[in-house]
């Protein structure tokens, strides 16, 4: 089996390089030879993020400066911003993995699609010619989920209209937000397929989509950080899991795969030598199912992914905002901020709950406050010091939260 190869191979590697794991299978006494199944990664622990950051110089693999890769933050889904990095053919093999993804909706490479999720901050590292640059050549147009109001919909709609783009894919919540703005509207938009992503597709929601632009809908589930990804089918009985990239695992709390059942989203990265994770708990949760799919692949099946609900939080001005531009904001901003939650309390007013790290600093507050201020001028941001923020039962907190409609 490819992926049991790919595995002795990683785990080798990081026995021999990494001085993290070195040391992780001395103490469990056992040698890389131990770990040759799928089955066997249960004699190691569970990595969690908090390890990681704990024991950041020993997860340097020894022949760092020899390889290609990038730094990446991720705001993860969890509200614990994390910052990793990111192997160069890791990367490619993670693009192309997204394109076969696509494929199972129709998609063929260079046609026309429209995005409808986060956008660059505007004090970032993308200029906006690069942007242009990769939308001309990928053939795809960006519109931006952080702004949502009347104004900015009717504008996305002559954007769609005149470009005619096969596919629409974005946050399910933005999607469903436009679906519902056409269809008031009395607009008429149709795509080939719309690819929801990133947070938890509602089956009211995909019924809207599906209804307002007449075609299927196909969810996806991706981590960057992990190195996990799984597609929807035409079948639409799940999500296949990928295998090429990573191992997933579905378990429980005592690190136990589960066959079928919900669990932790557990992943080990098959390729991304510059920081390898081997049982990372990415922070999501994961129904798996033993069902075998009509459409003929072998791949395991997600039945849904939990957990990845996000407001859309309203400005005084009357703009919706995803609530991912907070996520966003604290993908640039994360240093020395261990978790936060942002909570609109009411039109004019946001709470940023903050539990800070020993290297926080204030002047980042600043920042914080002025890329807000960018997004609307009306809301008072007040930010407020914990120790912890709870979790909810799911064991995650829900880190964006609305409580307009309480
Ligand atoms: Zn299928």
């Amino acid at each position: 089996m490819q992926q049991e190869k790919q595995l002795q191979n990683m785990i080798r590697f990081v026995y021999g390089n990494v001085p993290y794991y070195h040391k992780l299978f001395k103490e469990l006494k056992i040698s890389p030879d131990d770990i040759r199944t799928l089955e066997d990664l249960r004699k190691l622990p569970i990595l969690t993020k908090d390890t990681i950051k704990a024991n950041w110089e020993d997860f340097k693999p020894a022949n760092l400066a020899s390889m290609k890769y990038y730094k990446k933050t991720t705001g993860g889904s969890t509200g614990t911003p994390f910052e990793f990095r990111f192997s160069k053919p890791d990367r490619f093999l993670s693009v192309s993995i997204l394109y076969r993804g696509w494929s199972y909706g129709g998609y063929k490479l260079a046609d026309k699609m429209v995005f409808l999720a986060g956008s660059a901050l505007n004090v970032g590292t993308e200029s906006s010619i690069i942007k242009k640059t990769h939308e001309i050549t990928r053939n795809l147009k960006k519109l931006s989920s952080f702004d949502m109001g009347i104004q900015d919909m009717e504008n996305y709609t002559k954007i769609i209209n005149s470009f005619n783009p096969r596919f629409l894919r974005g946050y399910a919540s933005s999607i469903d937000f436009f679906a519902k703005h056409i269809d008031k509207k009395n607009e008429q938009i149709n795509f080939d397929a719309v690819f929801t992503t990133s947070e938890k597709l509602y089956p009211h929601m995909r019924k809207n989509i599906e209804n307002v632009f007449s075609c299927d809908v196909f969810d996806g589930y991706g981590l960057y950080d992990g190195g996990v990804s799984a597609f929807e089918c035409q079948e639409h009985n799940g999500l296949h899991i990928d295998t090429e990239r990573s191992i997933m695992e579905i378990v429980d709390e005592n690190g136990c795969q589960l066959e079928e059942d919900t669990g932790s989203i557990i992943a080990t990265s098959l390729h991304n030598f510059a920081m390898p994770f081997i049982r990372y708990d990415t922070g999501d949760m994961g129904h798996i199912i033993e069902d075998q799919c009509g459409c003929g692949r072998e791949s395991r099946l997600l039945k849904e992914v939990l957990g990845r609900s996000v407001d859309i939080l309203v400005t005084p001005e009357g703009k919706q905002v995803h609530g991912w531009f907070f996520l966003y904001i604290f993908w640039e901003y994360c240093k020395g901020i261990k978790e936060y939650q942002v909570v609109q309390i009411s039109l004019e007013k946001i709470v940023i709950k903050i539990v800070p790290d020993d290297d926080f600093d204030e002047k980042q507050l600043d920042i914080i406050r002025s890329v807000i201020y960018n997004k609307s001028h009306g809301w008072i941001i007040e930010f407020n010091f914990v120790d912890s923020i709870e979790k909810t039962t799911a064991g995650k907190h829900k880190f964006i939260i609305s409580k307009l409609n309480d």
